[in-house]
């Protein structure tokens, strides 16, 4: 028995549609690639959403709110509603309010978080550049930490700093200080060059360190983003299928949620990681293997089409 997944095709294409009422699709790698959209995934997805099915946007890029995304999505082609957006920022916002948070939120990332906070009312520092201008050591004169922050969130920042790492150790030496992390997304390939792009994980880990202990994530892997869709739009984790690019966060969210899957390879995963990970004997990585795969969410169209 082969654990590769199963290549869509149209031998399989109607038990596949019937398997599923809901569809939560990851964003970036799936539906687009930066600020291009990627082949025909719009009309794939809007296909299915003819079809009657749900549809739910699932991205751990915390930088952006959700009406930013909804704005993305029209951009693209795709038929969004605020309700349908499922971001960590979101995811963030939701887990503070359902804990009756009250104290404020020091962030270390972008706009998108803060927005979400506003959207349920809490509290947080502002998002701003804070570089090292003198000697390290006057930061023990100018840091001024304020008491009413309770909580750390970390997310994608791309002026993380020595002044902020050093913020964010000092409040969560404080035990009651919740640690918060939107997701752990190592890196990001860019296309057409040798560089890389670092994720969210890698800033986290960094905090994590100084810490001593570990956050409680919001992103993909975590079920915490399928129980805030799932809370408010009653899905049955056995009728929704989880589309992603990344299996140890799509992929694996999917599996740690009961959810049908299926890996595009348009985005970070290739066929030989399927192939490797089929091959070995560490169970661990069985979890990273999806039901069904395509090339890219656009072959869909032509399925559905015949
Ligand atoms: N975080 C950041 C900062 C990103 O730029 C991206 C992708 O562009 C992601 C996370 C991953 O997003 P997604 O979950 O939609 O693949
Ligand atoms: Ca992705």
């Amino acid at each position: 028995m082969t654990l590769l997944p199963r290549r869509l095709d149209q031998t399989c294409i109607e038990e596949f549609l019937s398997s599923f009422d809901n569809v939560l699709s990851d964003c970036d790698g799936v539906l687009w690639y930066g600020d291009t959209l990627l082949g025909q995934a719009n009309e794939a997805l809007n296909q299915l959403r003819a079809l009657g099915k749900k549809i739910f946007y699932v991205t751990n890029n915390s930088t952006k709110s959700r009406d930013e995304y909804v704005a993305k999505c029209k951009r693209l082609g795709y038929i969004a509603d605020k309700e349908e957006i499922v971001s960590s920022s979101y995811v963030m916002a939701q887990y503070l309010k359902q804990l009756d948070f009250n104290k404020k939120v020091y962030i270390i990332g972008m706009s998108g978080m803060t927005k979400e906070l506003d959207d349920v009312g809490i509290g947080h520092s502002e998002v701003a550049p804070e570089p090292l201008t003198g000697h390290v050591f006057d930061l023990v004169d100018t840091i001024k930490l304020d008491p009413e922050v309770g909580a750390v969130a970390v997310g994608f920042d791309g002026h993380f700093s020595f002044p902020k790492i050093m913020r964010a150790a000092s409040y969560l030496n404080n035990p009651n200080c919740l640690f918060i992390c939107t997701n752990t997304d190592e890196k990001f390939p860019i296309e057409n060059s040798s560089l890389i792009f670092p994720g969210t994980g890698c800033l986290v880990k960094c905090v994590e360190v100084v810490a001593e202990r570990p956050p409680v994530v919001m992103g993909k892997p975590s079920e915490k983003m399928f129980s805030v869709i799932s809370d408010k739009h009653q899905l049955k984790p056995s009728r929704t299928l989880m589309i992603g690019d990344r299996c140890n966060t799509d992929i694996l969210f999917g599996k740690n949620c009961g959810l049908h899957t299926l890996v595009v390879l348009s985005g970070v995963t290739t066929m030989k990681d399927l192939e490797d990970w089929a091959d070995s004997t560490d169970e661990e990585k069985h979890k990273l293997l999806a039901d069904y795969y395509l090339p890219e969410l656009g072959d869909l169209v032509s399925l559905l089409n015949n």
